[in-house]
């Protein structure tokens, strides 16, 4: 773990073997830290932001500090790739992209970090001078998931340190191999030590420990929702701000007037990417009737020829699930989704052959004549499941579309774009996409409405979640009231 600036082992000598869940070979071997580890980088980060240069220094020198992390992931980004698709599972081409993604993170927040020095405001009072200055919110700790282990992370780390927070991360405990890797590049590129901590180990602990603290300032987290309610509820012990990214159950609509060709591929990569392990998934095909019986089909001979494989090997074009444990939660959802009577189409269960044996796998799956009272169309899979509803109308895509707890992205496919407009203002969600799937980018706010989640990473929002907004009037003349007289 690397806690004040040094490599550490976890103060009970636990460690905990990392592996490939493509063959589940070991890849590495971490310490496992525990809930005094988490006080240790706690202690660090409090003492970098109480007393310590980081939040002091002037914000376009903590600028170019985040321009250098971004050449670093650049010159090294062919090994973080591969550790991360060791790691994940993903393809390489996949966590290329990854890299390239987190590396435009780090230098969008550099550009930001000297944009925002505060504002005069126009005070009411006579001889006053009124101005609102934005000021680092202290330590923060983030907690980060499995599915993007480095991006999710530069999405907290880089705006943390252009606001000039000082903080303690904690990846997920079964991927923090890239995020390990990141805190050995944080020294070249001149961060002072405790101003960036990364602790390994279970959430039960380490998380815990940083929602509860009362010396963290603010909690950051993407994973599910089911911890995120217990983050929350842990992080009202102090007040502490609360940063959550939780999960969704994101509508692909589509009307019939749409691209075929290009609706059906997108419809596959909305869904399959990343073997549907990621937040905004497009795992609900929401299609219009007249369109179900073609639609369905092409899609349907399309899943069928996705080549699965190692994440290595450059023919793969969908890898395994994470872990045992998260390919038996999708299992369970394929038997639900049978129980529910939605028809399987396709899929439905692990691939034949011996490259698969030893490897978390799940062929692609879809449902057919699917209602969105369904558990299936519902919950969160996480898994290579898609279901499809269909609608007859504008209105009833939307109300099919909004019924649901979350409310991270969704996307409407029509060529009518008074349509794409009106639908995409009634979507209640985060980000919604016309005509694509799945882009994102630095720019942008990224986060959900409803359950999906509470404020927005990314673009200015994101920068602003690390800052606290202080109000500092000056009263240019002094005189006595004598309102007591
Ligand atoms: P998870 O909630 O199981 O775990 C996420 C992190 O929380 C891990 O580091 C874990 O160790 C930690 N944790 C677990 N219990 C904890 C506790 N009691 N206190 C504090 N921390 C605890 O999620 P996961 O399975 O790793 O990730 C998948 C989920 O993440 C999905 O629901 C997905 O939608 C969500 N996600 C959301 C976004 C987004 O941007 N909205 C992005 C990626 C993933």
């Amino acid at each position: 773990m690397w806690i004040n600036g040094e490599w550490v082992y976890a103060e009970d000598g636990q460690t905990r073997s990392i592996i490939n869940p493509c063959n589940q070979e070991v890849i590495s071997v971490v310490a496992e830290g525990n809930r005094t580890d988490a006080q240790n980088a706690i202690k660090a980060a409090r003492k970098a932001f109480d007393e310590g240069e980081w939040p002091r220094l002037p914000a376009p020198e903590r600028g170019e500090k985040l321009r250098r992390i971004a050449s670093l992931i650049r010159e090294e980004k062919h090994e973080f790739a591969r550790l991360e698709t060791l790691n994940t599972g993903k393809t390489l081409a996949e966590s290329e992209a990854d890299m390239d993604d987190i590396a435009s993170v780090f230098d969008y927040y550099a550009g930001l970090a000297d944009k925002d020095g505060g504002e005069m405001l126009h005070s009411p009072l006579k001889n006053s001078e009124s101005k609102v200055v934005r000021e680092p919110v202290g330590v923060c700790g983030m907690i980060t998931p499995w599915n993007y282990p480095l991006l999710q992370a530069s999405w907290k780390l880089a705006p943390a340190l252009a606001a000039g927070c000082t903080m303690v991360l904690k990846p997920s405990e079964i991927t923090p191999l890239t995020t390990l890797k990141l805190a050995g590049l944080l020294e070249k590129a001149g961060i002072p030590k405790g101003v960036v901590n990364i602790v390994t180990g279970p959430g039960e602990t380490v998380g815990a420990e940083l929602s509860e603290s009362a010396d963290v300032d603010l909690i950051s987290f993407t994973g599910g929702i089911e911890t995120g309610w217990k983050i929350m509820k842990a992080a009202s012990r102090n007040m502490k701000k609360i940063a959550l990214e939780l999960g969704g159950k994101n509508p692909n609509i589509i009307f019939a007037d749409s691209d075929f060709e290009t609706a059906v591929d997108y419809a596959l990569n909305a869904v399959f990417f990343h073997a549907g392990q990621v937040c905004s998934a497009g795992a609900r095909l929401l299609i219009e009737e007249k369109w179900h019986d073609r639609f369905v089909k092409a899609v349907v001979e399309r899943a069928k020829r996705i080549r699965l494989g190692s994440g290595l090997n450059p023919d793969t074009q969908m890898g395994p699930l994470i872990s045992a444990e998260h390919r038996d939660k999708v299992e369970k959802y394929i038997a639900i989704g049978i129980r529910e009577g939605a028809k399987l189409l396709t899929g439905g269960k692990r691939p034949d052959g011996p490259e698969f044996a030893r490897g978390f796998f799940i062929e692609p799956t879809i449902f057919d004549h699917c209602t969105s009272d369904m558990r299936i169309v519902k919950e969160e899979t996480f898994g290579p499941i898609l279901t499809v509803e269909t609608f007859q109308t504008e209105e009833e895509a939307i109300s099919l579309a909004n019924d649901t707890i979350y409310g991270l992205a969704g996307a409407v496919w029509t060529q009518d774009m008074n349509r794409a407009e009106r639908v995409s203002r009634a979507l209640r969600m985060g980000t919604v996409w016309i005509n694509d799937y799945h882009p994102y980018f630095p720019q942008a706010p990224w986060g959900g409405y409803k359950q999906s989640g509470i404020g927005r990473e990314l673009g200015k929002t994101g920068l602003e979640e690390y800052t606290e907004q202080k109000h500092v009037y000056k009263n240019l003349q002094p005189q006595p009231l004598r309102w007591f007289g």
